[in-house]
Protein backbone atom coordinates (compact mmCIF):
# COMPACT_ATOMS: atom_id res chain seq x y z
CA UNK A 1 0.00 0.00 0.00
CA UNK A 2 1.16 3.05 -0.99
CA UNK A 3 1.06 6.45 0.92
CA UNK A 4 -1.81 7.45 -1.68
CA UNK A 5 -4.05 4.48 -0.78
CA UNK A 6 -2.99 5.07 3.14
CA UNK A 7 -5.93 5.90 4.89
CA UNK A 8 -5.35 9.07 6.46
CA UNK A 9 -5.50 8.21 10.19
CA UNK A 10 -2.63 5.12 9.67
CA UNK A 11 -0.80 7.18 7.80
CA UNK A 12 -0.80 10.04 10.64
CA UNK A 13 -0.41 7.36 13.05
CA UNK A 14 3.42 5.91 11.21
CA UNK A 15 4.43 9.45 10.70
CA UNK A 16 3.56 10.57 14.35
CA UNK A 17 5.82 7.44 15.42
CA UNK A 18 9.19 6.48 16.40
CA UNK A 19 10.80 3.37 16.43
CA UNK A 20 14.36 2.98 17.69
CA UNK A 21 16.78 0.01 16.26
CA UNK A 22 19.29 -0.38 18.68
CA UNK A 23 22.18 -3.21 16.91
CA UNK A 24 23.43 -2.27 13.77
CA UNK A 25 24.67 -5.94 11.99
CA UNK A 26 23.23 -6.87 9.24
CA UNK A 27 19.68 -8.08 11.18
CA UNK A 28 19.49 -4.67 11.78
CA UNK A 29 20.34 -2.89 9.08
CA UNK A 30 17.91 -5.06 7.32
CA UNK A 31 14.88 -4.18 9.76
CA UNK A 32 15.53 -0.36 9.29
CA UNK A 33 15.13 -0.86 5.87
CA UNK A 34 12.24 -2.48 6.32
CA UNK A 35 11.26 0.32 8.58
CA UNK A 36 11.46 3.06 6.20
CA UNK A 37 9.07 1.47 3.97
CA UNK A 38 6.50 1.49 6.33
CA UNK A 39 6.79 5.45 6.16
CA UNK A 40 7.13 5.99 9.41
CA UNK A 41 7.96 9.42 10.78
CA UNK A 42 11.34 8.84 12.62
CA UNK A 43 13.55 5.72 12.77
CA UNK A 44 16.24 6.09 15.35
CA UNK A 45 19.68 4.19 15.44
CA UNK A 46 22.16 2.94 17.72
CA UNK A 47 24.91 1.21 18.01
CA UNK A 48 28.02 2.48 19.40
CA UNK A 49 30.32 0.02 17.90
CA UNK A 50 32.41 0.73 14.46
CA UNK A 51 32.02 -0.90 10.85
CA UNK A 52 34.33 -3.60 9.94
CA UNK A 53 35.41 -5.81 7.54
CA UNK A 54 33.06 -8.76 9.64
CA UNK A 55 29.76 -6.56 9.25
CA UNK A 56 27.96 -6.75 5.42
CA UNK A 57 25.76 -4.06 4.37
CA UNK A 58 28.39 -0.97 4.98
CA UNK A 59 30.01 0.46 2.53
CA UNK A 60 34.07 -0.33 2.16
CA UNK A 61 34.62 3.54 2.93
CA UNK A 62 32.31 3.59 6.24
CA UNK A 63 35.39 0.90 7.82
CA UNK A 64 36.17 2.54 11.15
CA UNK A 65 33.08 5.11 11.55
CA UNK A 66 30.41 4.63 14.12
CA UNK A 67 27.80 1.88 12.58
CA UNK A 68 25.26 4.29 13.94
CA UNK A 69 26.30 7.04 12.34
CA UNK A 70 27.30 5.35 8.84
CA UNK A 71 23.91 3.24 8.84
CA UNK A 72 21.79 6.94 8.94
CA UNK A 73 23.76 8.10 6.19
CA UNK A 74 23.30 5.18 4.14
CA UNK A 75 19.34 4.45 4.60
CA UNK A 76 18.44 7.82 5.47
CA UNK A 77 19.61 7.74 2.03
CA UNK A 78 16.72 6.06 0.73
CA UNK A 79 14.11 6.94 2.86
CA UNK A 80 11.53 9.48 1.52
CA UNK A 81 9.39 9.99 4.27
CA UNK A 82 11.11 8.86 7.24
CA UNK A 83 13.71 11.01 9.13
CA UNK A 84 16.38 8.40 10.04
CA UNK A 85 18.66 9.50 12.74
CA UNK A 86 21.30 8.13 15.04
CA UNK A 87 21.71 8.17 18.81
CA UNK A 88 24.13 10.04 19.95
CA UNK A 89 26.96 7.51 21.56
CA UNK A 90 25.81 7.28 25.28
CA UNK A 91 23.38 9.43 24.74
CA UNK A 92 19.46 8.49 26.82
CA UNK A 93 16.90 7.76 23.78
CA UNK A 94 13.84 8.82 24.80
CA UNK A 95 9.86 9.79 22.93
CA UNK A 96 10.20 6.60 21.25
CA UNK A 97 7.26 4.52 20.80
CA UNK A 98 8.75 1.21 20.07
CA UNK A 99 12.22 0.40 20.89
CA UNK A 100 13.72 -2.25 18.63
CA UNK A 101 16.84 -4.56 20.07
CA UNK A 102 18.43 -6.95 17.76
CA UNK A 103 21.42 -9.19 18.16
CA UNK A 104 23.33 -11.98 16.47
CA UNK A 105 23.76 -15.25 18.55
CA UNK A 106 22.87 -13.42 21.69
CA UNK A 107 20.93 -10.21 22.99
CA UNK A 108 22.86 -8.64 25.83
CA UNK A 109 20.44 -8.54 28.79
CA UNK A 110 22.18 -5.38 29.99
CA UNK A 111 21.13 -3.72 26.17
CA UNK A 112 17.51 -4.76 26.82
CA UNK A 113 17.17 -3.43 30.58
CA UNK A 114 18.54 -0.06 29.59
CA UNK A 115 15.95 -0.02 26.58
CA UNK A 116 13.14 -1.48 28.54
CA UNK A 117 13.64 1.88 31.41
CA UNK A 118 13.70 4.05 28.16
CA UNK A 119 10.80 2.94 25.97
CA UNK A 120 7.28 1.66 26.70
CA UNK A 121 7.55 -0.89 24.46
CA UNK A 122 10.76 -3.21 23.78
CA UNK A 123 10.93 -5.74 21.13
CA UNK A 124 13.79 -8.27 21.03
CA UNK A 125 14.51 -9.66 17.98
CA UNK A 126 17.82 -12.64 17.97
CA UNK A 127 19.01 -14.11 14.71
CA UNK A 128 21.80 -16.83 14.09
CA UNK A 129 23.23 -19.31 11.78
CA UNK A 130 20.74 -21.96 13.09
CA UNK A 131 17.03 -19.72 13.66
CA UNK A 132 15.32 -16.47 14.46
CA UNK A 133 13.35 -15.45 17.55
CA UNK A 134 11.06 -12.32 17.36
CA UNK A 135 9.53 -11.11 20.84
CA UNK A 136 8.39 -11.48 23.47
CA UNK A 137 7.05 -7.53 23.58
CA UNK A 138 8.40 -6.41 26.84
CA UNK A 139 5.63 -3.92 28.18
CA UNK A 140 5.77 -2.14 31.42
CA UNK A 141 2.42 -4.01 32.21
CA UNK A 142 3.50 -7.17 30.53
CA UNK A 143 3.48 -10.66 32.64
CA UNK A 144 7.39 -11.27 31.00
CA UNK A 145 10.20 -8.79 31.71
CA UNK A 146 13.96 -9.18 30.63
CA UNK A 147 14.83 -10.88 33.69
CA UNK A 148 12.33 -14.04 32.78
CA UNK A 149 13.71 -13.97 29.32
CA UNK A 150 17.33 -13.77 30.53
CA UNK A 151 16.56 -16.93 32.52
CA UNK A 152 14.62 -18.23 30.19
CA UNK A 153 17.42 -19.25 27.33
CA UNK A 154 15.48 -17.31 24.91
CA UNK A 155 18.94 -14.30 24.56
CA UNK A 156 21.23 -16.78 23.20
CA UNK A 157 21.09 -18.74 20.37
CA UNK A 158 22.34 -22.48 19.34
CA UNK A 159 26.33 -22.04 18.49
CA UNK A 160 26.61 -22.00 15.07
CA UNK A 161 28.65 -19.92 12.36
CA UNK A 162 28.09 -15.52 12.40
CA UNK A 163 26.25 -15.24 9.37
CA UNK A 164 27.84 -11.93 7.57
CA UNK A 165 26.00 -12.19 4.23
CA UNK A 166 22.54 -10.82 3.59
CA UNK A 167 20.91 -14.47 4.42
CA UNK A 168 17.35 -15.59 4.04
CA UNK A 169 17.17 -15.97 7.81
CA UNK A 170 18.16 -12.32 8.22
CA UNK A 171 15.80 -11.14 5.82
CA UNK A 172 12.72 -13.59 7.64
CA UNK A 173 13.81 -12.20 10.62
CA UNK A 174 14.03 -8.75 9.87
CA UNK A 175 10.60 -8.94 7.71
CA UNK A 176 8.72 -10.55 10.91
CA UNK A 177 9.96 -8.17 13.33
CA UNK A 178 9.06 -5.46 11.10
CA UNK A 179 5.57 -6.81 10.78
CA UNK A 180 5.09 -6.95 14.13
CA UNK A 181 5.96 -3.26 14.37
CA UNK A 182 3.95 -1.95 11.51
CA UNK A 183 0.28 -3.88 14.04
CA UNK A 184 1.67 -2.25 16.68
CA UNK A 185 2.56 1.27 15.32
CA UNK A 186 -0.84 0.65 13.57
CA UNK A 187 -2.77 -0.32 16.54
CA UNK A 188 -6.05 -1.93 14.87
CA UNK A 189 -5.14 -5.32 16.06
CA UNK A 190 -3.74 -6.99 19.33
CA UNK A 191 0.03 -7.88 18.25
CA UNK A 192 0.70 -11.34 18.49
CA UNK A 193 4.19 -10.95 20.54
CA UNK A 194 2.53 -9.46 23.71
CA UNK A 195 3.12 -13.17 25.45
CA UNK A 196 4.75 -15.37 22.79
CA UNK A 197 7.37 -14.77 20.15
CA UNK A 198 7.70 -16.51 17.39
CA UNK A 199 10.54 -18.84 16.38
CA UNK A 200 11.71 -19.82 13.28
CA UNK A 201 14.74 -22.84 12.48
CA UNK A 202 17.28 -22.83 9.97
CA UNK A 203 17.13 -26.51 9.47
CA UNK A 204 13.16 -27.46 9.04
CA UNK A 205 12.13 -24.17 7.98
CA UNK A 206 9.34 -23.98 10.64
CA UNK A 207 7.86 -20.83 11.98
CA UNK A 208 6.03 -21.65 15.77
CA UNK A 209 4.83 -19.20 17.80
CA UNK A 210 5.84 -20.01 21.38
CA UNK A 211 4.15 -18.96 24.73
CA UNK A 212 6.64 -17.17 27.18
CA UNK A 213 5.52 -16.93 30.94
CA UNK A 214 7.23 -15.21 33.65
CA UNK A 215 10.09 -16.94 35.02
CA UNK A 216 8.93 -18.89 38.32
CA UNK A 217 11.67 -17.41 40.44
CA UNK A 218 11.47 -13.59 38.69
CA UNK A 219 11.25 -10.93 40.93
CA UNK A 220 8.32 -9.61 38.51
CA UNK A 221 5.54 -12.10 39.18
CA UNK A 222 5.24 -10.83 42.67
CA UNK A 223 5.87 -6.82 42.15
CA UNK A 224 2.97 -5.12 41.48
CA UNK A 225 4.31 -1.05 41.30
CA UNK A 226 4.81 -0.34 37.33
CA UNK A 227 8.37 -0.73 36.11
ZN1 LIG B 1 10.28 -11.34 35.10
Amino acid sequence: MNSEEMPAALLARRRLCTVVVDGLDILGLHLADQLVHLRLGTVILRDDSLVDEQVSGFRAIDRGRPRAEAAAELIGARAQQTAVVEAPEGATVSGADLHIVTGHGSLPAQVLRRAAKESPAVLPVLASSSGWCVGPLLLHNSPVCVECLDGSGLLTAAPGPIVVVPHPLMLAAAAVAAQQAQVLVDGVHRCLMEQAALIGEADTGMIMPTAVRPGLDCACLTRVEPR
